[in-house]
């Protein structure tokens, strides 16, 4: 299987290419060149491991790498986790189920592709001999699941940049409270605004960049797509047979990554009907999903932090399918988005997305009213899944994160503090941090004495 751009540039990539490019060399997002029927994956109404269907599914992609090294690298990318079955399907009533993907080391979905991009970055050192150094910046979950996806791995250094006294208590001490030699926390002062234009200054040096093997941490790499992808397949076996009708898949959406996995397996046979894209006040993806229009605005803070994006930087995927594949309007689409801030899609097909967005107040309601229904406490990117579930369906909620990552929000919500063990060890470790300038400068520097 080969990748390639959707902007049509550049030449076709195998797997390993594109996971260590990124980013196309034009500048857009690497696809697979056809997508493959996945149905055989389908219909096996044995119940097969998480660890199996990830391999079987990853196989028709990684066609450069060994069937055998890529079980093991999918065996030690899930040991972690906390679950046995990794992605535990929940059934809260007849007709409504929760997909939980908190069982991972930082309690978020993102560990999925985190811990599988972190096992891809170290075979690529141990292939090429060359170290790499890793260069992000977070305002929360993303930072925590790379540096738990890189900890300790030989040949690879982890910086990453977020705003001092900005990000909650608790993300902070997933980051710096690791213990391990080669991830180091850059707190800087300032905005995450002002943490991302140092980091992204410091990349567009490409001597220094080549030098020092800088490689980023971002959400569009494919293999964090792909790794996604499998749990809805996984889902689909967990569903009883008989509630395997009128499926509506719904997603707590950012970046559009996560429900853009989702809708391309649908792409290669699996028979969902409905992808529901759940937003929260930034609610960019759902006035376009409603009214056709992408209108970039300024974000606001809100209860759902992870979700708090203006630009989803994964929809350019998206664009690229309900385009036709034609990677020339691709490409003029996103250079207007570029000097706009808007693209208009007047002739919209829908095709299988719903969307619904929440705000704060909403949010708060919901955690009470299904904490007092089901007995069962949903973290507030969750609870945004629950805006608009329709009865004619059977709805399975991504339930992106574990409660206790946001105490603050479910204490107001339902008056109790969810906790967690993974997150209680943390209070007795030390942070360590380091404080530097938010400018390119400072952080070369960093880099070349630590690396
Ligand atoms: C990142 C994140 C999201 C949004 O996912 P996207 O892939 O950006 O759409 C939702 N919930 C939580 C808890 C997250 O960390």
């Amino acid at each position: 299987m080969r990748f390639i751009s959707t902007r049509g540039g550049g030449k076709a990539h195998t797997f390993s290419e594109a996971v260590a490019a990124g980013l196309a060399p034009d500048g857009g997002l690497f696809l697979p060149e056809t997508l493959p029927d996945i149905k055989h994956l389908l219909c096996d109404d044995q119940r097969v491991s998480y660890a199996d269907l990830c391999t079987e599914f990853l196989s028709l992609f990684a066609t450069d790498v060994d069937k055998g090294d890529l079980r093991k690298i999918v065996q030690e990318t899930y040991e972690g986790f906390d679950s046995e079955e990794m992605a535990p399907l929940c059934r809260l009533d007849e007709k409504i189920f929760l997909l939980e993907l908190f069982h991972g080391p930082t309690l978020a979905f993102k560990d999925f592709a985190l811990q599988f991009l972190g096992r891809l970055y170290e075979r690529q050192v141990q292939l090429s001999g060359k170290a790499i150094n890793v260069l992000g910046a977070t305002s929360g979950d993303t930072g925590a699941a790379a540096i738990h996806g890189l900890l300790g791995k030989e040949g690879v250094n982890v910086f990453i940049l977020y705003p001092d006294g900005r990000i909650s208590p608790l993300q902070e001490r997933q980051m710096t409270c690791t213990e391990a030699e080669n991830i180091f926390p850059l707190a800087i002062e300032g905005s995450f605004d002002d943490a991302q234009r140092a980091l992204k200054e410091t990349f567009r040096d490409s001597e220094f960049a080549a030098a020092v093997g800088l490689s980023a941490i971002n959400s569009i790499n494919i293999a964090r797509v792909l790794a996604q992808s499998v749990y809805y397949l996984y889902a689909w076996l967990q569903i009883p047979e008989e509630s395997r009708v009128n499926v509506e898949f719904v997603v707590p959406t950012g970046n559009f990554g996560n429900v853009l996995a989702g809708w391309i397996c649908q792409k290669m046979g699996l028979p969902a009907k409905t992808f529901h894209v759940a937003t929260n006040q930034n609610d960019i993806l759902h006035r376009f999903f409603s009214l056709g229009k992408y209108k970039v605005g300024k974000v606001i803070p809100s209860y759902a932090p992870s979700m708090d994006i203006q630009i989803a930087s994964n929809f350019e995927r998206y664009i690229y399918y309900s385009e036709g594949e034609n990677s020339d309007r691709v490409g003029s689409i996103m250079s207007e988005m570029d000097r706009t801030g808007e693209y208009d899609a007047s002739n919209l097909a829908l095709g299988s997305f719903r969307s619904s967005r929440m705000d704060d107040e909403e949010i708060l309601k919901t955690i009470e009213k299904v904490y007092r229904h089901y007995d069962y406490i949903l973290d507030p990117h969750t609870a945004c899944g629950f805006g608009d579930l329709r009865g004619d369906r059977t709805s399975v909620v991504l339930s992106t994160a574990h409660p206790a990552k946001f105490p603050e929000v479910v204490k107001k919500a339902v008056n109790v503090i969810p906790t967690h063990p993974k997150l209680d060890i943390l209070k007795d470790r030390e942070i360590r941090k380091y404080t530097i300038d938010p400018t390119p400068a400072s952080i070369k520097n960093f880099i070349i004495k630590n690396q």
